[in-house]
Parts: structure tokens; sequence; C-alpha cells
């Protein structure tokens, strides 16, 4: 995978923190958060005049009235309600999508794996304009990722962020097998499963399962490294307006295990 947007070098840096295949924590709280703001605002094709100067007098946009433990709640009754088979009725209606046509106020954050299995909308029986998702094989973040996380806590206000791995990743399982077995994959494959590497070796020698370990572990490196990706992040968790949050969801028995928080 490429990142053909250019980045200066605090940037760069910054970003090195939570993409780093380390897994290290490092503090980098290298840009001011209206910097930031405007870079990542500007990735995804928003005007930054409008929206995104702390200075602008105009009126902050509507926001979620969740806490962060609210939010948290919310996604924990709507899984059960999923495990009863008793899902929640998502709001995917007309009536719906005229409601947020023109401003979304999402309540959480899943950044999950791409497998078919584990659709965040589906697992907590979600609707248009519920979840802001961020998908990628093994549940890691990129660059790319990290901004798109960014913009939803610093511009939409999303007060919680939820890691999510599942069991038998097929991403976390490659990055065993590279340990393992040494083996080398084909394409951009083996560069989306490389910063999944260091958690699958910190897992080796944890008792039980190599491969489960490993989901979680990866789960809980996430985590961490976000909790320290910078001021967009930093701030609002000190503030206590945000939370990050990892979880297990099972494919057998459909249960979501918030196992770090
Ligand atoms: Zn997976």
């Amino acid at each position: 995978m490429t990142n053909p947007t250019p980045a200066s070098p605090s940037r760069r840096r910054a970003l090195g923190a939570v993409c780093a295949c380390t897994g290290a924590a490092v503090a980098a709280p290298l840009m001011g958060a209206n910097a930031l703001r405007t870079v990542a605002l500007g990735a995804l094709g928003v005007s930054g005049v409008a929206v995104s100067s702390a200075a602008s007098a105009a009126p902050a946009a509507a926001r979620t009235a969740l806490t962060p433990d609210q939010a948290l709640q919310r996604l924990m009754d709507a899984n059960e309600a999923f495990v009863s088979d008793k899902p929640q009725a998502p709001q995917i209606n007309r009536k719906r999508r005229l409601e947020i046509a023109q401003g979304q106020t999402p309540f959480a954050v899943l950044l999950s794996c791409s497998d078919s299995r584990v659709p965040p909308e589906v697992l907590f029986g979600q609707g248009l304009g519920d979840l802001f998702t961020v998908r990628v094989a093994g549940n890691t973040v990129s660059p790319e990722g990290l901004g798109s996380i960014e913009y939803a806590v610093a511009e939409l206000g999303v007060p919680l962020i939820v890691v999510l791995g599942h069991e038998r990743c097929g991403a976390v399982g490659a990055a065993v097998s590279i340990v393992r077995d040494g083996t080398s994959f084909p394409g951009a494959i083996g560069e989306m499963v490389s910063p999944i590497v260091p958690s699958a070796i910190r897992a080796r020698d944890e008792k039980g399962d190599w491969l489960d370990n490993a989901v979680r572990r990866n789960v809980v490196d996430v985590v961490e490294r976000l909790k320290v990706s910078g001021n967009l992040l930093e701030e609002p968790i000190a503030a206590g307006k945000l939370k990050i949050v990892g979880a297990r969801y099972d494919l057998d028995d459909g249960k979501i295990d918030f196992f770090h928080r």
C-alpha cells in the first residue's frame, strides 16, 4: 500500500507513533490540533474554511449527546440483542436518510477488520449515520485511517472509538504464520500484515491459542497507539470526552467482548 499524500516531517513522525511496527508507545504531539485538523479535513475534501477553524464564528455542528460510557452501553445492548436473535431495527429508511442528509452525528468509530463476517452495522444493529467505520484487514491503523478517526472525533464529536478484532482473523493468522513459518505473501499483502507481526511475536509465549492471543494483543496494541497518536485524540481523552476501547468478536456465538477498556 502506498501513501500518495505528502506529509510534513512532523506529521510523518506523529503518524509513525501509531503505525510503527515496533508497537513502541511514543508520545508525538508534534503539530497543533488545528493544523492537524486542517490536514485531516483536506484529505477528506471538506472545506476547512467552513468547518475546521477553531477561530470560526460559525456555530458548532450538531453532535451526539451521548457520553463515552453511554455510547459504549448502547453498543453493548445492541450486541446483546444481536446475539439473542432479536436485533434492533436499524434506521435505514427514507425518514432517516433525510434526517442526516445535511449532517452526520455518529456516536462511535469502529476500527474493524474487512472480514465479510464482521460488519459493524450488522453486529450492532445500527443504521444510517450511526457508526463511523474504518475497515482494513487486521484492524490496524494506517495514516489514512488515523486521519479518518481524527476527523470523526475532532469534527463530528464522536465520543467512543472501538478497535474490534475477531476470532480466526485471517490477517492476524498471516502475521502468526510469518513469525512461525517465515511465510512471505505476494503483492501488498505482506505490507498489510506487517503492522501485526510485533503483536504476533508478543503473543507467541502466552498460554492458550497463539492466533487468538495475537488477535487480542493486536487490538490492545492498536488501542494503546491511538491513545498516544497526538492532540486530536489525546486532548478529548484527557477531558473525559473520548474513550478508546478494544473488543473481540466471537464468530461462533456472536458475542463482542469489550475486554480492553
Ligand atoms: Zn480479520
